[in-house]
């Protein structure tokens, strides 16, 4: 039977594929391909580990004390019998022969069908064995991991997608991810995702967006709907998830995927055009990113340097080991070298909030904070906490900087005081590299502009920065008290609110006014909705994701600064959002 399950767009176009589910506490779990000959090696992995587990399982009842209670030598005796119950590993042996997966995968793959099936059963005691399911493939997957050898060789079995032409494409399906683990799949082989929960703008969605392909979040009872291996489209454009479309909806999205790969063939074109308003003014498009190996997609999308590196994705995934001065530094000066000579903005590191250092979902992370961490120890004030991790940072961003054009870009900053510690610290980073005799060169340091605070009193915080960078997702979270990564308040985080329009004016005009860069790195960036506004209101620079800047260009080309700005008070006078966005659409036609 077909369903549909309405969520958020948040990466355009359509995917179709076949559903993998993936459970957020088995993300970590390797995804890759094994090319059929290796198949039968990889079974025989499955193999090992059943084997290495029984012996496991039988030394520990064999080691149980004589006065242990009974219920634990019956629940080994359980957890003997689900390893070798068909359903498990033969079951799992077919997803590596059918459709290619790696053990763990399959063997993952295989769990969440059969977590589906005890979900689904009436009594609560078998419903219960779905634990032991689980932790028997815990035991497997531990096993494997530890025999599987070094990440790099690995690695060297691993295969993309692509390697099978001919196989189904795949989705992935989630109820939570969070932008650590989306960073696991930054170069894996899916070509949409689905996830339950999650606003426009929260960190998983940007991620997905980064990756440029199709992506719908805040779906609710998608993960619950979908099942392992169900085909499924993916509407990034209208926020909407087909599952088993019946063939002539398939073959209507097949049609519209096509017209938007010609659509996006078409405005690739346009990358290495200048982006100069019909009026004559010359627009910077910069790239953001997330890691260095991203620097050379932003070049190829035509940006004229990077505007955000969001370096905390450097910090994720670690288990707590955080990059020291040397790793952080080789990082930053690769970035730097992928832009021949182009500026990169490094922004220092912003976690906490939607972004922990570790793996932990949204829900996890809400739960193990009772207080809202959107509003704690994040960004800024994180780095000022941590001053030994600050000054590495700043060591390693001023050490890249002898390598090209670097810019030092502040996270969240919204006290005076804040600044003069940045400054402090920055003057005692480079004291110690002339003490060291490291080179580094001049960097301009910048600060977001993303809390309403700063952004009120922008004279102010432009006397002391070289450049403001205006973080349109948390200003408007934070001038809209809504947590932009709760899917829940979503329909209320609205970038045509007249506050935060006449925030960003506020800041663009005061930027300008006394000749300081200003640039736009938040969303509103890369979504061609904004930006005749934008420019209506003097914005010369915006930074965003690789994918979008043709999209924004083919705007700016079509722009015409000044009869926009003519409009603009018209567009600031609005009452509410939808008058607002009423007014900016009539001013961009009026042309
Ligand atoms: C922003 O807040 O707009 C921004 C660019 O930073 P981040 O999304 O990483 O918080
Ligand atoms: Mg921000």
């Amino acid at each position: 039977m077909s369903i549909q399950v309405f969520g958020m767009p948040v990466s355009r176009g359509v995917a179709i594929g076949r559903a993998v589910l993936v459970a957020s506490s088995r993300v970590d779990v390797a995804h890759y391909f094994v090319p059929a000959d290796q198949a039968p090696h990889e079974s025989a992995r499955l193999d090992a580990a059943r084997v290495a587990v029984t012996h496991e399982i039988e030394s520990l009842k064999r080691e149980l004390p004589a006065d242990a209670p009974h219920e634990l030598a019956a629940l080994l005796d359980v957890h003997l019998m689900l390893l070798h119950d068909d359903h498990l590993v033969v079951a799992a042996k077919s997803w590596i022969m059918d459709r290619h997966y790696n053990a763990e995968w399959a063997l993952s793959a295989q769990l969440e069908v059969l977590a589906r099936q005890f979900d689904d059963m009436e009594d609560a005691y078998l419903r219960e064995r779905k634990a032991d399911v689980e932790q028997v493939v815990e035991r497997l997957l531990r096993e494997m991991t530890a025999s599987a050898g070094s990440a790099t060789e690995r690695a060297a079995r691993a295969h993309p997608a692509r390697d099978f032409a001919g196989e189904d494409p795949l989705v992935l399906v989630a109820s939570d991810l969070s932008p650590a683990d989306m960073m696991q799949f930054k170069r894996s082989v899916f070509t949409g995702f689905v996830t339950d929960v999650g606003g426009r703008t929260s960190h998983t969605a940007i991620v997905a967006r980064s990756l440029d392909i199709p992506a719908v979040v805040g779906a609710r009872e998608a993960s619950r709907l979908v099942r392992q291996d169900d085909w499924v489209v993916i509407d990034g454009d209208a926020g909407v998830v087909v599952v088993n479309p019946s063939p002539i909806v398939l073959e209507e999205y097949r049609f519209r995927q096509r017209q938007s790969e010609l659509e996006r063939a078409r405005l690739n074109r346009l990358r290495h055009t200048p982006a100069i308003t019909l009026d004559g003014q010359s627009v910077e498009l910069l790239a953001n990113i997330e890691l260095p190996g991203d620097g050379a997609g932003a070049l190829e999308a035509g940006a004229v340097g990077v505007g955000l590196f969001r370096s905390e994705f450097l910090f994720m995934n670690r288990n707590g080991d955080l990059p020291g001065e040397e790793e952080q530094f080789e990082a930053y000066r690769d970035a730097v070298l992928a832009l021949q000579g182009l500026p990169v903005t490094i922004r220092t590191v912003d976690v906490g909030a939607d972004k922990p250092l570790d793996r932990m979902s949204a829900q996890e992370l809400r739960h193990e904070h009772g207080l809202n961490p959107a509003l704690g120890l994040r960004a800024i004030r994180w780095s000022l906490a941590e001053p030994g991790m600050f000054r590495q940072q700043l060591r390693a961003i001023l050490r890249a900087s002898a390598y090209g054009k670097v810019r030092i870009l502040i996270p969240m900053v919204a006290h005076l005081g804040e600044i003069r510690q940045i400054f402090d610290a920055l003057a005692r980073a480079r004291q110690g590299l002339d003490e060291a005799g490291k080179a580094y060169s001049q960097v301009e340091v910048g600060a977001m502009i993303e809390i309403p605070a700063a952004a009120v009193i922008i004279d102010r915080f432009l006397e002391h920065f070289d450049f403001v960078s205006i973080g349109t997702n948390d200003l408007i979270q934070y001038t809209l008290a809504i947590d932009r990564a709760d899917e829940a308040v979503a329909h209320l985080y609205d970038p045509w609110h007249p506050s935060v329009l006449q925030l960003l004016n506020h800041t663009i005009a005061a930027a300008n006014r006394v000749g300081r860069s200003v640039c736009v790195c938040g969303e509103m960036a890369g979504d061609p909705t904004f930006t005749e506004l934008l420019l209506g209101m003097g914005l010369r620079c915006f930074s965003m994701h690789p994918g979008r800047i043709s999209a924004v260009k083919q705007r700016v080309l079509r722009a015409d600064t000044r009869a926009l700005a003519e409009h603009l008070p018209g567009v600031l006078a609005a009452t509410d959002p939808e008058q607002a966005m009423a007014r900016a659409v009539a001013a961009r036609q009026a042309r």
